[in-house]
């Protein structure tokens, strides 16, 4: 099996090659791109505040803090 390896790569977004040293195809998927990796971003903030309100909470709780 014989691979070529071609100087491309495939677009981040929609795997489409990509010529030379672009990581998307078109503007769209750069956007499309940057708009998940913020709501990723945003849930993984949100996992780690919530997470800390409740390891708050719990501790509260175990010094007998009245809620
Ligand atoms: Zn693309």
């Amino acid at each position: 099996m014989v691979e070529r390896l071609v100087q491309h790569k495939h677009c981040r977004q929609c795997g489409r090659a990509v010529p030379g040293k672009d990581v998307f195809c078109s503007k769209d998927c750069e956007n499309n791109h940057k708009r998940m990796l913020r709501k990723k971003k945003n849930q993984l903030l949100l996992l780690y505040v919530s997470s800390f309100v409740i390891l708050i909470l719990i501790l509260l709780l175990s010094w007998g803090f009245p809620l």
